[in-house]
């Protein structure tokens, strides 16, 4: 996916609110094309979870007759895509030749590294609802510049917890791996609610924490939680409260502090201005640095790049 906003936010870090050690935040509302989306990261204050660094819920929405999810060819540097469906179908195609449609329960996780380009489009007859997450783990500097790849896992572990059904997207949870590659310790899981449930998930004490209720009503750590709200949860718990009624679902993110300043913009994660001058140059240029993504869509240019702004705040 792609923030399509006409006047992206820049990056901006500190602020108030950054030394909360619990918080909840609404979303903003975002619009990809004609679909609705809750932005509910990066927030003002806070640009990153652990490595996770930007969280869009979108739907459930009719896409009966519409149009669905239409997001042309687009680049991205320094960071991974991950893409989770509740309902609906999308095509991914990327500038190294892959094509993949992920289903709900499927993770698409595409590694941009020094660069890549991919279009995201709705599946023609798909069913007439979509529903879904699409979420960036910004790569470490030490890693910011691999060779970008993509990923499939269709079948991803499973851990049940005191009525919870865990699936583990990135990192361990309740003794589940996924076989994801991540570049930091972290972890992403989705959390549904087999009954109604009453548990304590295990966390990592050096982790922080995130959570965004996807579908129905909980209690989380004793904030009531409903989409559109994010709750963090600095590091030093391990354990979490969970109190849900029976088909309640629940994204948990988390990991290591990063401890890194990002520079933030459009679909770019870099450390300096001139790392996303120079990949914006080299998209509008048609760099080979992104490659083709095929499909036929026309790509989407950047938008206009005010530097001076981006330097003043980052
Ligand atoms: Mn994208």
């Amino acid at each position: 996916m792609s923030t399509l906003d006409a006047d992206p936010e820049v990056a901006a870090g500190g602020g108030p609110g950054a030394g909360s050690r619990q918080e909840v935040t609404p979303a903003r509302e975002a619009h990809l094309g004609e679909l609705a989306v809750r932005r509910l990261f990066p927030l003002r204050h806070r640009r990153s979870i652990g490595g996770w660094c930007f969280v869009d819920h979108y739907g459930p929405a009719s896409v009966d007759g519409g149009p669905g999810m239409q997001v042309p060819p687009h680049p991205h540097i320094g960071l991974q895509t991950v893409t989770w469906l509740f309902e609906g179908e999308v095509v991914h195609r990327d500038s190294l030749g892959s094509e993949q449609v992920v289903r709900p329960g499927q993770l698409n996780l595409m590694t941009a590294g020094a660069g890549i380009a991919h279009s995201e489009v709705s599946v023609a007859d798909d069913g007439p609802r979509l529903h879904g997450l699409q979420l960036w783990v910004a790569l470490p500097d030490a890693h910011r510049w691999v060779q970008p790849h993509f990923e499939h896992h269709p079948d991803l572990p499973r851990a049940e917890v005191g009525g919870l059904r865990a699936t583990v997207l990135m990192g361990s949870l309740a003794g589940a791996s996924s076989p994801a590659q991540a570049y930091s310790d972290l972890v992403g899981a989705d959390l549904e609610a087999l009954g109604d449930t009453a548990a304590e998930i295990p966390l990592t004490s050096s982790h922080e924490h995130a959570v965004v209720v996807t579908s129905g009503r909980a209690s989380v750590a004793g904030d009531d939680l409903e989409p559109g709200r994010l709750l963090y949860l600095a590091p030093g718990r391990d354990a979490l409260a969970v109190s849900a009624a029976a088909g309640a679902r629940l994204f948990l993110l988390g990991g290591r502090p990063l401890g890194e300043r990002l520079v933030m913009w459009w679909n770019f994660v870099g450390r300096t201005a001139s790392d996303i001058a120079q990949a914006v140059a080299d998209w509008n240029e048609g760099s080979t640095r992104f490659g083709e993504v095929p499909g036929g869509l026309p790509p989407l240019p950047a938008p206009g790049l005010d530097v001076a702004r981006l330097l003043g705040r980052s």
